[in-house]
């Protein structure tokens, strides 16, 4: 892991010597994330980077994993399906399974933090077990149009907590507790985002059969309906019957998403025997997804809904070209025309496809744009910053803070 210092020729010794000031009004207090999957997805993608930064910074930082079962995950992948708004149909058994499987976890999770930050709704009923110390409920998922009644099961929790945490303007809910905006950001010195040789880009592109001579289109993403791999294979139709090219589908699995499998077998169907297509199966390769992002000429993010996407953060910072739809945290990123184009269509989508491999300068311009946006402001240096700022806070009960 690196050290924190490491980060200095990327965001500056101005920003590290301001975490480190920072971070000295926190010594000795413990900070503790809880989430519900170690692996796959954003969610645990960023806390794997955060914790030894902090811990390096002075700040006893823990991190626990709830535990269920098959059908919980179920049910919690409803809940994210209908807090994106989208019309699902719960059983009492399936409120029964989430509020015995939140019982369970009480007494399985020790809870010693100062400051107990819950990730999404899976451990939210966690809460129970709150004593003198601060609960921060931090949503990572776009919550803007929610289905109103699951989110009124959820919210009688999340009112008792101090604070909420958002990613974007747009999710933050009408309650009378404390809200800060947050974006997710990416760790530039991952193996997921470090500069790779390009003998070892070739190396992976060959091995997937993906040849040189022909544009890369790539949607690195969960097989998840939200994620729209069907709209991203008609949009790559759209484009192929204009200009040769070769798609990239790429994604595993999280722990806590059942859906993958079915939605995998719909892609493989409908993409036929196209040999342009490439379906790639890459649970937590690091490497080969960077690979895959830096030898890509267009990054697409075709999403219904969006939390953040952190996929687009990683395609910018390696200064892609992106397309990507105007949902959620999205546009918070590309900014339309100046740092990646957004599209509200597949035919958008193709369009813009289309755009930036006609005008490869005007693809540059725009991936160069996006680098610099996401060192302003999506780098783990300057969460990390937002996140000690919270605790702060949280520590006084002061109603303003500036972040
Ligand atoms: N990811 C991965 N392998 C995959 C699919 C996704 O490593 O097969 C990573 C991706 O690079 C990103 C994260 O998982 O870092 C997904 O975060 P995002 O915010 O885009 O979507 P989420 O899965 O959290 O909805």
């Amino acid at each position: 892991m690196p050290k924190i210092d490491e980060y200095i020729p990327i965001v500056g010794q101005a920003v590290i010597d301001d975490l480190k000031l920072i971070a000295d009004r926190l010594k000795g207090k413990l900070m503790q994330h809880v989430n519900s999957t170690a692996m796959g997805g954003g969610v645990a993608e960023i806390l794997n980077r955060m914790l030894p930064l902090f811990n390096e910074l002075g700040i006893n930082t823990r991190w626990d994993v709830i535990k269920g079962g098959a059908q919980f995950f179920e049910v919690t992948k409803k809940f994210h399906n209908a807090l994106h708004g989208k019309r699902v149909d719960f059983t009492q058994g399936d409120m029964d399974m989430f509020l015995e499987t939140g019982r369970k976890n009480l007494e399985e999770v020790e809870i010693r933090g100062d400051a107990v930050f819950i990730h999404d709704p899976q451990p939210v009923t966690l809460v129970e077990k709150r004593g003198d110390n601060k609960w921060v409920w931090r949503c990572h998922i776009d919550i803007s149009s929610p289905d109103r009644d699951i989110w009124k099961f959820l919210k009688d929790f999340v009112l008792r907590y101090d604070a909420a945490i958002f990613s974007a303007p747009s999710f933050s809910q009408n309650m009378s507790m404390r809200q800060f905006l947050i974006s997710p950001s990416i760790d530039p010195l991952s193996d997921k985002n470090k500069e790779l040789p390009a003998e070892l880009i070739d190396s992976v592109l060959e091995k997937y059969g993906i040849v040189r001579n022909k544009p890369i289109i790539t949607q690195i993403s969960r097989f998840d309906r939200l994620k729209d791999p069907l709209g991203v294979l008609e949009a790559y139709k759209q484009v192929k019957k204009r200009i040769d090219c070769q798609l990239i589908l790429a994604g595993g699995g999280a722990t806590d998403d059942p859906e993958g499998v079915q939605v995998l077998e719909e892609v493989k169907e409908r993409a036929g025997k196209d040999e342009d297509i490439h379906i790639l199966l890459l649970p937590q390769n690091d490497i080969e997804i960077n690979a895959l992002q830096r030898g890509s000429d267009v990054i697409l993010q075709k999403s219904l809904r969006e939390g953040f996407g952190l996929t687009v953060t990683e395609a910018l910072w390696k200064a892609k070209p992106v397309v990507a739809s105007c949902v959620g945290g999205i546009p918070l990123q590309v900014k339309n025309k100046f740092s990646g184009l957004l599209c509200h269509s597949v035919e958008g989508a193709a369009f813009a496809i289309k755009q930036f491999l006609n005008s490869p300068q005007y693809a540059k311009k725009m991936g160069e744009n996006g680098r610099e946006h996401i060192r302003n402001n999506f780098l783990i240096t300057r969460h990390l910053r937002d996140y000690m700022l919270v605790f702060i806070s949280l520590q006084h009960n002061e109603d303003i803070v500036y972040l």
